[in-house]
This record gives C-alpha cells, sequence and structure tokens, in this order.
C-alpha cells in the first residue's frame, strides 16, 4: 500500500507515492492550470495520481489515501476548498470532485501545515509534540503542530502568524490591513527594504548587483550584498532580523513550543540568518532566564509538500 501526497504550488502539482516508510518511491508533476474548468484539473490531478501509482508498478488498489496540501484553507468536514488563489478555486467541492473519479479517502490541508507536519514527523522537529513553522517566502506561512498533531483552530482559520498585525498602521497589507508581520518579515519586506535603502544609499553594492534598477533587487541580492560586507545591506539584513526575531519572540510568549522552524525561501541564507536570529530572539521574551524553545532551520526542502500531505490522517 502506498499514501499520496499532493503539494499543489504556485506554478505546479507535485504528486508523490510513499511507502510504510514515508520513503517516496514514485512521483510525477503537472503544471498549474488556473485558467481551465475545475473538473478538468481535477481530471489531470487524478491522471496524475494514476501515473504516478503505476510509475511504482502498483494499482489504484494499492492506494490507501490521498492528501492534498493547497496555498489556502479548506473544510476538514466537507472536503470543500474554501480559497485557493493559486487555482482560481474559490469554495470548489474538491473531494467530492476527486472521489468521482479515485474513490479513495481525501484530505486536504493549507501548505504550511502540511510542511510543519512533514518536519515534526520527517524533519527537524521530529521527536518532538509541539512545534511551530514558519516560511520565510513571498508571504510568511505558518503551521502550529501541538500534541503531534495540526492546529489550524477552532473554525480551520488559525494558525496565520503572517497576518497578526507588528506596527499599527504600518505597511499595507495583501489581506488588506496594515502593519501585517509579514510585511516585516517576508522575502517580500526584505526586497522592500533593499529598494528603500538603495533609495538612501545610491552606492548600495545592491544596487550594482541589481543592474542599478532597485526594481530588480531581490531577497537573495539584499543576503549576498549584507554576507558580503555592503554597510546598506548589513542594515537592512539586521533590521529584518531584529523583526523576524521579534515575531519569534512573540510565538514563544503565546504558546511556547520546543522548536521553532523556519523555511522557505529567505532560510536559504542558513547559518548567516540562523545565527543573528538566535542571537536576538530571547530579549523578546517575557520569561528569557528559563528554557525556551530552539530555532532550527526546515531540513526537508521541495519534498516537505507531497511528504506532509502523504502523512495526513
Ligand atoms: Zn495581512
Amino acid at each position: 500500500m502506498v499514501r499520496i501526497g499532493i503539494d499543489v504550488g504556485g506554478t505546479g502539482i507535485k504528486v508523490g507515492a510513499l511507502d510504510k516508510g514515508m520513503e517516496i518511491v514514485a512521483s510525477s508533476s503537472i503544471p498549474t492550470a488556473k485558467d481551465l474548468p475545475f473538473a478538468v484539473q481535477v481530471e489531470q490531478i487524478v491522471d496524475c495520481v494514476l501515473k504516478t501509482v503505476s510509475g511504482a508498478g502498483l494499482s489504484p488498489d494499492d492506494i490507501e489515501s490521498i492528501g492534498v496540501g493547497i496555498p489556502g484553507i479548506a473544510s476538514a468536514a466537507t472536503g470543500e476548498i474554501i480559497k485557493c488563489t493559486n487555482m482560481g478555486w474559490n469554495h470548489v467541492p474538491f473531494r467530492e470532485e476527486f472521489r468521482l473519479r479515485l474513490d479513495k479517502p481525501v484530505l486536504i490541508e493549507n501548505d504550511a501545515n502540511v510542511a510543519a507536519l512533514a518536519e515534526s514527523v520527517a524533519g527537524i522537529s521530529r521527536n518532538t509534540s509541539s512545534s511551530v513553522f514558519i516560511t520565510l517566502g513571498t508571504g510568511i506561512g505558518s503551521g502550529i503542530i501541538l500534541n503531534g498533531k495540526i492546529w489550524s483552530g477552532f473554525h480551520g482559520i488559525g494558525g496565520e502568524l503572517g497576518h497578526v498585525i507588528m506596527k499599527l498602521d504600518g505597511e499595507p497589507c495583501t489581506c488588506g490591513n496594515h502593519g501585517c508581520l509579514e510585511r516585516y518579515c517576508s522575502a517580500t519586506a526584505l526586497i522592500r527594504m533593499g529598494r528603500e535603502e538603495t533609495s538612501k544609499r545610491p552606492d548600495s553594492m545592491m544596487l550594482t548587483m541589481a543592474d542599478s534598477d532597485p526594481m530588480n533587487i531581490t531577497a537573495k541580492i539584499v543576503i549576498d550584498a549584507a554576507r558580503a560586507g555592503d554597510p546598506a545591506a548589513s542594515d537592512v539584513f539586521r533590521r529584518y532580523c531584529e523583526y523576524l526575531a521579534q515575531a519569534i519572540g512573540s510565538v514563544i510568549n503565546f504558546l511556547d513550543p520546543e522548536i521553532i522552524v523556519l523555511g522557505g525561501g529567505v532560510s536559504k541564507a542558513g547559518s548567516f540568518l540562523l545565527d543573528p536570529i538566535r542571537a536576538l530572539y530571547s530579549q523578546y521574551v517575557i520569561f528569557r532566564d528559563q528554557p525556551m524553545a530552539e530555532v532550527d532551520l526546515a531540513v526537508l526542502g521541495a519534498d516537505a509538500g507531497i511528504i506532509g500531505a502523504a502523512m495526513l490522517s
């Protein structure tokens, strides 16, 4: 028997078949097709699942369950996907449509929750019962694991650390509010701060690396320039780390998990990010003379979505 994990991403949908030991035995992928009718999108996903299973030398009878991680929210009770902007899905009966074609248990979860679960079972936070996973990407995703299970709230809309407000009347957010944490801690925030800094300090290496156009500045450019010792980029990165350390301190004050795991694009900076964060976050914790959560980097990388989705039960 295999468990199927489906990772619905921004540009592609990845499908993996996992054996009892949670090893990926076969995988395939298809591009996301936002503009196709919903039924056709589901049909393509089912076809990709069937292809993956036959690629492992198995038949549909060998499928135990199907887990789906989406950048959005779904109802666990009805299997309806409430919102998934990448796919153009708004209140679509995903599980019902899927089971018309392949009648297996189908579980759907938010992708950050899925990655949190994957890390807590097979990654850096394994052997812990409580953890918070934070993805530092275009936005901020977060997943909470309590007693080994995903906690997404009583109504399924919790765990949205990115939209906890950090600053009154702060930066406008895609959610409609101002000053949300993801406006200060995401890769997008790092880029914005980099661009703002170069307007004041045009001699910055960031601008040279961006071919003199601030619009070309990426999170990687800010990090690389900071790593190379550019004073403007170093100031930006230090401020970014302060914001992130504050966010981590707030998570500890509120939830006190065993570990906080950082993933997503910015976490690729590795120890260049982790070292300052580890040096800074405890000052924002109220009981700072007590033992507190470790902060570490995610280890599962691109397969976390497939692995975590397959683990849904
Ligand atoms: Zn927001």
